[in-house]
Order: structure tokens, then sequence, then C-alpha cells
């Protein structure tokens, strides 16, 4: 019976977000998800989403309810993967891009078709990830391993043995998970450099690079630079790969759902073979993907002033994240807290890995109310410039402590 089964724990993000809401403490804060709010704390509507709505609400289209296509909106998923890739010309019949549920969804999808095609004897992802690759992967039965990635130490990538990890410990077919920008939750990409020789690693062990690329345009301010290692990849000819892509940060689409699956392949017949595959694995779980959010993010792409002035929308979310970076680590520094805090500066993307320990971390919210993931990460974006101060002394005190 159902009282037999397990207790699991609800994940830490949904535990953090309960205990706030349930605390009365007029000066609380939290920083957990990555949710982009305003200087006010508030969620914000792009000003290009708003005019994107009007645009499909006037053509009051009688068939925009119906149902999509199994593979989604096509008009989204070409123009989001030409986003990434560029213009791919004929190399696109090398390609199954497919409309899914945010990027959750597209991850799930590709660990779904990538443990039926590929049969890996694991998937590796950074130490630390996202917590939901371990899930994603842990549903579909694949064993997930961990290349070092995050040294605490230098506050940097630990590139040597990450590359050792993968030289000694991988098998040929087994999947790498890479966070395409802005990597969830340290904040540190690889330098171009960096890049390459984690491409030739991939190439010399025969492992599938499978990118996840939820924060494109938060890392550089650029978007193709934001590509570039995606790109890197590709360009190399030698690898297939894949990206799970998703709209919610970076178009504020987030409850949308919007994002997509994209599967390079070395040749078209392999292509429209996977296409069928992920076909059926995408009918037998959501049957077709929502229409709205693909439709808004399809009208952005698509106009070239609109697309303009999106552009000008993340800038604005950016630049706000940076100015609270700098005001976090002026504000520590102003109260000459212990440590070095140049690194909240120099991360990029929504997070920062403050280096809080778990401890530390428990002191914040015990004493002051403000809600940190136990690994020390804290979302920049939840930061204001009313509540930035207090933030900091809550950090020192428990520093200091
Ligand atoms: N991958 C990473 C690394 C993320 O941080 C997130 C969002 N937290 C996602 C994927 C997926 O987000 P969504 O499903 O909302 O697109």
């Amino acid at each position: 019976s159902f009282s037999a089964l397990d207790f699991i724990p609800l994940d830490p993000h949904y535990t953090l977000k309960k205990l706030y809401s349930a605390d009365n403490y007029e000066k609380k804060v939290i920083l957990g998800s990555g949710i982009y709010r305003d200087d006010n704390s508030k969620p914000w509507v792009l000003p290009t989403v708003k005019k994107a709505e009007e645009i499909i609400d006037n053509a009051q289209d009688s068939g925009r309810y119906e149902y999509l296509p199994i593979t989604g909106y096509a008009p989204f998923h070409n123009a989001a993967r030409e986003l990434l890739f560029g213009s791919l010309g004929e190399k696109a019949n090398q390609f199954v891009s497919v409309h899914t549920l945010a990027g959750t969804g597209a991850n799930s999808l590709g660990a779904q078709f990538l443990k039926e095609s590929l049969s890996p004897s694991a998937v590796w992802v950074s130490g630390p990830t996202w917590v939901n690759h371990y899930n994603i992967w842990g549903l579909v039965g694949v064993e997930v391993k961990t290349y070092p990635y995050w040294s605490a130490s230098k506050k940097g990538l630990d590139l040597e043995k990450m590359i050792h990890t993968l030289e000694t410990d991988a098998s040929a077919g087994d999947v790498i998970v890479l966070h395409a920008c802005a990597h969830n939750p340290t904040g540190l990409d690889p330098t171009k450099e960096q890049w390459k020789k984690i491409a030739d690693v991939c190439e010399r062990k025969k492992l599938f690079p499978f990118f996840d690329c939820a924060y494109l345009g938060f890392a550089s301010g650029d978007l193709d630079e934001d590509a570039w290692a995606v790109r890197h990849f590709f360009s190399r000819g030698t690898l297939e790969l894949a990206v799970a892509q998703s709209f919610s940060k970076n178009m504020g689409l987030y409850g949308e759902r919007v994002g997509a699956f994209h599967l390079y392949t070395a040749s078209p017949d392999a292509a429209s073979k996977a296409h069928g595959h992920i076909s059926h694995l995408q009918r037998g779980s959501v049957s077709t993907p929502p229409t709205r959010g693909a439709k808004i993010a399809a009208t952005i792409l698509t106009s070239p002033d609109l697309f303009q002035e999106w552009l000008l929308d993340l800038q604005e979310m950016t630049s706000r994240i940076k100015n609270m970076r700098k005001a976090l680590r002026d504000n520590l520094v102003s109260l000459g807290t212990p440590g070095n805090w140049d690194h909240i500066c120099s991360q990029i993307g929504m997070f920062s890995y403050t280096g809080l320990t778990p401890e530390q971390v428990a002191t914040v919210q015990a004493d002051s109310h403000v809600y940190i993931l136990k690994s020390g990460r804290i979302s920049i974006a939840g930061l204001t410039s009313s509540n930035v101060r207090y933030v900091a002394e809550a950090m020192d005190a428990a520093v200091r402590k």
C-alpha cells in the first residue's frame, strides 16, 4: 500500500520557499530560486513580452487553442535553434528540434531519448550542478556520476581534475551534461581555451555532450558570445550533441513553460530516425506542448524590431544583477567582513556561490530571516537596493559568529 512508500523529502528550493512564506518577519529576504525580480522585489513582465501578447491577442486567430503538432510550434523551435546555432543552411537536415515544456522538459526528453538510443553506462554532471539533473537522470534509470568542476579553495574551475576524471573513469557512449553558459550554481564558466580542452576529451573518449542552456544572455550579456561553447562543439564537425534550451529566465516566461530540445546528428538519415523516436517519447509523455508561451517567444524571435527590444530587456535584467553583485560586495567590504568577496563580482549569471558554510547559512536564516540554500548559493536577482545592506549585515554577523 502507499503507506509502505519511502519518504522523499521536498526539493530544497521548495522547502526554502515554504519556510520563507511562513515567516512573518518584515525584513525577511529569500535568495533561493533563479527568478528575476525588479528593484522592488516584484516579478517583471518583459515589455517585449507584453507587446508580443498584444500581437497574438489582436490576431484573434480562431485556431489559437488548437493542438500543436507532437513536436510543437515549428516557428518557435526553428527560431530558438537559430538563436543558438546561427543560420544552418543544409546542416538543418541533421537536426531534430522539438518544442518542450521549458528547460526541464527538454532535459527530461533528452535523458529519455539518450538512454534509449545510446544506453550510456553513466551520465556525468558537474560537481556541483543543478539539483534536478540528478532527479531527471535518476528517473530514467541512468547512473549519475560527478566530474570535478568547482574548487572551493581556488574559488574557480578545477579543469585538470575534471579532464583527468573523464579520461580515467568515463566510458565511450557516456553522456556528459555541460552548462552552456552561466553555470548553475557556481556562476563560473570555462574560458574558451578550457572549453576546447573539454571538447577534446569528449572527442577522445567518445562522450556525448548534452548542453543545458537555461541562461542564454545572462553570462556575457551578448547572445552570440553566450552560445560560443555550443557553437564550438558543433563547428568541430566531429561530435554529435544535444541542447536543452529554456526561455524561462531570458524571456521571464517561467510558468508558461517554453523550451526546446535540439539534437545534432551525423547525417540526415540519423536525424530522421531520431525524429521518430523523440516524437514517440513526447507523444507518450505530454502528447503535444502548450501553445501560448511558444507563440510569444516566436513572435519576439522572428520580428526584427521586437528582437532588438528584447535585447534591451535582457540588458535591463543583467545590469541590475551586476549592480547588485557590486553592491553586495561593496557592503561586505565596507563592513570589514572577514574574507575576500571579489568572487561575488567575478561570478556571472543569476547566482553567486558565496562560500558561506552550511552553519553560516543556518545562522543568517535563524538570526536574520535571510533564506539561502544550504550550498551557500544566492540568487543575486533577489537582492534590491533596499535589502542589500541588510543581507550584507546578516552575512557579516554569520561570518563573525
Ligand atoms: N537547467 C538549469 C541549469 C536551470 O538552472 C534551470 C532553471 N532553474 C533549468 C534547467 C530549467 O528551468 P525551466 O524548466 O524553468 O526552463
